[in-house]
């Protein structure tokens, strides 16, 4: 995009508006810029210098698992961590209650900042995002970034693989066929889309739908560091293998990281199919299912239960 481009102006200028929208933000007093960094790896100890934002916004819903507290500023350091997951787990596969939790990064840190600063900070990133070009190839070739969307205080975050054409369309994640199978899920599971904090690994689609190639994990990792810091989850969901390796660093199959729970900073993480996949295999939706039941009866939640 150039500056002489008014049509390529005018998609950015929405874009950023939408990018607000998404992230929860229906109003602001005043938004101070952000200091930019270049990427680039940082020392545990460097911050990123960015400032804090104020914004009116509605308390948590009834999901919402954090209560305010003194507002501390993310820094690249912060956010990002500083070590991969254990790999050494012995544990077995199968959803029972009773898995052991594995470490994937314990020094991840995430924040607890007062719902307006979560807004107001997924904002500045969701702009940062919108305009970055890290990868050439997807910055040249998407329609627009696709950042995330949900209740910025969520319990449960969920993260894909990437955009997909419908995505990159819509600018919102897990839309389309396997976007309404995920809403089948969540809705089985008695919860509804809003509740939960919705984003991918990358941000941009790659052409063709092909996988993320590990570089362009490594570029959008930043973003999705920030984001689960950001919204603070108590529970992550991998949904596919692109999801579950990518973050948790490991080289096994989502066959064998489901029906068991890894840790990735406080949250506990669950790894289970994609929704694509079950489009293709509906035979697996059974595992999905148990994955499922796993997760709630962690949280407390026994869906088998009559309501
Ligand atoms: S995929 Fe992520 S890192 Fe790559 S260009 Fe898009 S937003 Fe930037």
């Amino acid at each position: 995009m150039t500056d002489s481009d008014p049509a390529a102006l005018r998609r950015a200028v929405i874009q950023h508006l939408e990018g607000f929208q998404r992230a929860g933000l229906t109003h602001w007093k005043r938004i101070a810029p952000l200091v930019v960094e270049t990427p680039q790896p940082v020392a545990p100890t460097a911050s990123t210098g960015a400032r804090p934002h104020h914004v009116d916004a509605s308390p948590g819903s009834s999901l919402s698992s954090h209560s305010p507290s003194a507002p501390s500023l993310p820094s690249r350091a912060e956010v990002m961590p500083a070590a991969r997951p254990n790999k050494s787990s012995t544990a077995s596969t199968g959803a029972v209650a009773s898995a052991p939790v594995v470490s994937a990064c314990a020094t991840f840190q995430p924040l607890n900042l007062p719902r307006g600063e979560r807004v107001s900070q997924l904002s500045v990133l969701a702009e940062r995002v919108a305009a970055c070009v890290r990868c050439q190839e997807l910055a040249s070739t998407r329609k627009q970034t696709v950042f995330g969307v949900g209740n910025p205080e969520a319990k449960i975050l969920f993260i894909g693989e990437a955009p997909g054409a419908d995505e990159d369309a819509q600018g919102e994640p897990f839309v389309g066929r396997a976007g309404q199978l995920m809403n089948d899920i969540i809705t089985a599971c008695r919860m509804k889309r809003e509740d939960i904090y919705i984003c991918n690994v990358l941000r941009c689609r790659p052409p063709g739908n092909r996988l993320p190639s590990p570089e362009e994990a490594g570029n959008c990792r930043e973003y999705l560091d920030g984001q689960i810091a950001l919204v603070n989850p108590e529970y992550i969901v991998c949904w596919g293998s692109t999801a579950a390796k990518n973050l948790l660093a490991s080289e096994e199959t989502i066959g064998k990281l489901r029906g068991r729970f890894f840790e990735y900073g406080r949250a506990k993480v669950l790894c289970t199919y994609h929704p694509s996949y079950l489009l293709r295999n509906p035979a697996a939706k059974k595992d999905v299912w148990e994955d499922m039941k796993l997760l709630f009866k962690d949280m407390g939640v026994d869906l088998t239960a009559k309501t």
